[in-house]
């Protein structure tokens, strides 16, 4: 990282409740680990803004020059339907409904995961490891946690001892919750009667015998807790002690406070540096979630086809969305919202075909300070990743570049060279925008639609009016308008 003359990053640490001066363990390098899907049924649009929150974050690392190791797992085993210790495994019970192998099921929401993570344009991770691959860890993991007197065995499945772990260590400081509370708040769960305490959690779990997903343990044939595999996979590939840790708001607890306790149980040394919590996305005020029936698919997004939709929308106008407020404020879901995304969106990318477009001239005026503009988008994403605020100095960038194609203002050779590198990395590699073309159609489209148009030009030519409009006619039934004008003929999907 040698040119990193970059002010410093800060990030908010869910751990200290601070904004705090990013320092990695071992720079250039810094390792990230993020929460990935638990790979049961399609991803829905909260989802996307979670792994779109953490991909803007990567996204600025690699930018600041960082070599950055980006683990996020998959989960396919462990991950209960109730979310604490009961209920069935969510994979082997979608298993047993679509009649498929665990792995089946598995496979096919991972291909459809990684489907919905390229239309939006968020960059695959370094490492994408599976629960079910680190098993031998996550066994060795629990032998080491119940050795040091954290963990004991139940008739087959073994408890993490939160009481016992809370004697020496802070139980609930990620979460802000007390232990007295959690007691209080503590419903009857299934395993309640093999659990010391009703705030114990399965580090491993027996199988009964209809159980689909289950591996050999010094305990018996059973599967692991949800927890550990997150536990096991990040200090596997990031080392013990890594620089930050994402996911979504909601993992906090239980997932991320028993993440941190069974390191510290295993191995003594607190796993994590820097806790950053993405937000959620709602509807009219509440967490879209498969389970409140509020949530639809990027596909549904894209067609338009769903209640809550006017119509569809395009996969960048929802990034450009999602990035136009804060990683960690909650996102409302509205169509308006969406529609004025589209509408900014249109204006910065006419923006960029302009700047690509602009030639040199003397400036008339003062001129424009780019060194300021370039100050500003970088001092925006430093402090805490604040997508909203560099957009906006983007936009005043849009207004000179505007203001340069009407003759009002005019940049120098120079000024146009950086302006032109700064939107290239702002726009496409630090937000990941990339070019839709909807209305134009893409390369091949306009390769058809030149072949198409120059026979309809010869035809005309020849007086065979006919032929002509029979083309045009046609064109207008596939939802393609034809326009005859000065400069020419264009065309336009509808
Ligand atoms: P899951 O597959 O349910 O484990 O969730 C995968 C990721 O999506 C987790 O990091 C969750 O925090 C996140 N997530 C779930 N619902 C939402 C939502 N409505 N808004 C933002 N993130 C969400
Ligand atoms: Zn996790």
């Amino acid at each position: 990282m040698a040119e990193h003359t970059h002010p410093p990053l800060f990030l908010t640490n869910t751990l200290t409740r601070k904004k705090e001066e990013f320092i990695p363990l071992a720079p250039p390098h810094v390792g990230l680990y993020v929460c990935g899907p638990t790979v049961y049924s399609d991803v829905h649009l909260g989802n996307v803004r979670t792994f779109l929150s953490f991909d803007t974050l990567f996204r600025w690392l690699t930018y600041l020059g960082y070599k950055v190791r980006y683990v996020r797992n998959i989960t396919d085993v462990g991950h209960l339907v109730g979310d604490v210790d009961e209920g069935e495994d969510k994979i082997a019970k979608r298993a047993r409904l679509e009649q498929l192998e665990p792995m089946e099921v598995v496979q096919k929401y991972t291909n459809g995961f990684h489907d919905v993570m390229r239309t939006f344009n968020i960059l695959p991770p370094s490492i994408e490891p599976t629960a079910t691959a680190h098993l031998i860890e996550q066994i060795a993991m629990v032998e080491r946690i119940i050795a040091k007197g954290f963990a004991y065995e139940a008739n087959g499945s073994v408890y993490f001892d939160v009481p016992a772990y809370a004697q020496h260590h802070a139980y609930g400081e990620l979460s802000g919750r007390r232990i007295d509370e959690l007691v209080a708040n503590t419903r009857d769960t299934e395993g309640q009667d093999e659990k010391r305490s009703p705030l114990d959690f399965a580090l491993w779990k027996r199988a009964d015998k209809n159980h689909l997903m289950h591996w050999p343990s010094p305990w018996g044939e059973g599967f692991p807790g949800w927890h550990l595999e997150c536990s096991v996979m990040s200090t596997k590939y990031l080392g013990r002690t890594f620089d930050i840790h994402g996911g979504g708001m909601d993992l906090k607890f239980p997932h991320h406070e028993c993440e941190i306790a069974q390191s510290v149980a295993a191995d003594g040394e607190a796993p994590v540096r820097y806790w950053v919590h993405g937000n959620m996305l709602t509807v009219n005020g509440r967490k879209m979630a498969k389970s409140e029936g509020n949530g639809f698919t990027p596909e549904e997004l894209i067609t338009g086809d769903h209640k809550l939709l006017d119509r569809g929308y395009s996969p960048m106008t929802v990034r450009f969305f999602m990035l136009q407020s804060h990683y960690a404020s909650t996102l409302d879901f509205s169509n308006e919202a969406l529609q004025a995304a589209e509408r900014g969106l249109q204006k910065l990318m006419a923006a960029w075909d302009t700047l690509e477009r602009l030639k040199p001239a003397p400036p008339a005026g003062e001129a424009y300070d780019v060194a300021a503009l370039e100050k500003a988008c970088v001092a925006a994403m430093n402090d805490d990743i604040n997508t909203p605020v560099m957009i906006a100095a983007l936009f005043d960038g849009v207004r000179a570049i505007n203001s340069a194609n009407d003759g009002r203002a005019a940049f120098s050779a120079d000024d146009l060279a950086r302006l032109r590198t700064l939107f290239q990395a702002m726009v496409f590699d630090v937000l990941g925008l990339k070019r839709e073309a909807e209305k134009q159609g893409d390369d091949l489209s306009h390769g058809l639609m030149n072949v198409v148009l120059g026979l309809r030009a010869d035809a005309k030519a020849k007086k065979d009016f006919a032929a002509s409009d029979l083309i045009r006619d046609r064109l207008a039934a596939l939802g393609i308008t034809v326009k005859d004008g000065k400069e020419g003929t264009t065309w336009e999907r509808n």
